[in-house]
Parts: structure tokens; sequence; C-alpha cells
């Protein structure tokens, strides 16, 4: 069994409440939902077939306290779920980062699922899947949602979802901004003003290395 696979690589986590930990990624190629702040274009082309064992292989060999899979979006290929499960079966920890479009109810429970929940300036939005929330109010799995604010408009949307759902109650919520579109000092601003109980996050890669830099 394989994977389309754009990059292997390692770096430090930088969005999540994993940030700062040395991490292996493993991007998967191929998504197409056109979000417009997309910052991993390169990820929708083709990739590289990789048979499952040589990626469970090559995580091995960097060595890294954790391990991410992202895309693109990882979920769009069904074998992902069985590579996470053999990485879990070795003692790894696992994350999964996925844009929240797909429903993770079959993705194995020891996994971090870390869920976008895409704004409206991403032009997606209405594409979140409500299955995602629901599966973490009911705690069926380990979630943290990733909501990326581009302006006042995204943030005030975000607001009333969570304070509507009363997710920040059961899961970790991340707030950041679109790198270089919004002030991340007027978001902290807005976030301490409505008393919202989230954690805000910067993207920390992007502050270690240049930001248009790829595989960091
Ligand atoms: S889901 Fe992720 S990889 Fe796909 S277009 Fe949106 S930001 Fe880019």
């Amino acid at each position: 069994m394989s994977l389309r696979i754009s990059e292997i690589f390692h770096s430090i986590q930088g969005e999540s409440s994993f940030a700062g930990w040395p991490c292996v990624f493993v991007r998967l190629a191929g998504c197409g939902h056109g979000c417009l702040y997309c910052d991993t274009r390169y990820a929708e082309e083709e990739g590289s077939l990789m048979e499952l064992d040589d990626i469970v292989r090559r995580v091995a060999e960097i060595g890294a306290p954790i391990v991410e899979i992202t895309g693109g979006e990882p979920l769009e290929q069904r074998d992902s779920l069985l590579l996470m499960r053999m990485l879990c079966d070795r003692g790894e920890t696992v994350l999964l980062e996925t844009a929240g479009f797909l429903s993770v109810a079959d993705v194995d429970p020891r996994i971090h699922c870390i869920i976008d929940l895409k704004t409206p300036s991403s032009g997606v939005s209405e594409k979140n899947n409500p299955e995602n929330v629901a599966l973490a109010l009911a705690r069926k799995r380990l979630c943290e949602f990733k909501i990326v604010v581009a302006d006042r408009d995204d943030y005030l949307w975000a607001k009333e979802l969570l304070q509507s759902t009363g997710l920040p109650d059961v899961s970790t919520v991340l707030m950041g901004v679109v790198y270089g579109r919004l002030d991340p000092a007027e978001l902290a601003g807005w976030i301490l003003s409505d008393r919202l109980r989230i954690r805000m996050q910067l993207q920390l890669h992007k502050y270690i290395w240049n930001p248009a830099q790829r595989g960091v």
C-alpha cells in the first residue's frame, strides 16, 4: 500500500498545542479545496508514491518526539488512516492536521487531530464539516481546533461559532492570524476584550525561518 507524498521533513511544530516540539512532518500530496490564503499550494502537485513501510522507516530514521501527518489534505488518501495506525502501533505520538472538510470519525482514537475551522476569508468556510465539532463535543476524538483570522469579520464569525457551540469548554481552540494580513496585536486585543477562553498562537516556523521557505 502506498500514499502520494509531497515531502517528508524535520522541523519545529509551529501551530498547535504541540508548538515548539521537534517533529517529523509527512506532507501528503493533493487537496484542491482552494483556500484563498493557502500557503502550501505546492502540495497540490502530484507528489511521489511511497510505500507505507518506507514512510514509517523514514520517520523512524529522522527520529523526533512527534510525527505529524499533514497536507494538502491527508484524509483524501484513505490509506493515510492505516499509516497513522502503523505509526501509533510503533509508539509514536501522532498528530493529524486536516482542513476539516472531511470527518475524522474513522481516524484512530489515539491520534491527536488538529482540525481547521475555515473562516469566511478562506472562501471555503461553508465546507467545514459539522461532524468534527460534534465528535469533539461528544469527546469521541482527541481534537483541537485551529482558526486563522484575516480580519475583524473573520474574528466575529469565529467568536459566534465558539459561543454558540461551547467548543472551548471541551477542546483546545487555537486562534492565529493570516501571516502578513492582520497584526497579531490586534487579534490579541480582541481576544482579551471579549474574554475568549482560547489560546492565541503564531505560526512559529514563520518567525524562525523565511516565511516563504518550503519544508519548514
Ligand atoms: S485545505 Fe489546506 S492545503 Fe488545501 S487549499 Fe486549504 S490551506 Fe491549502
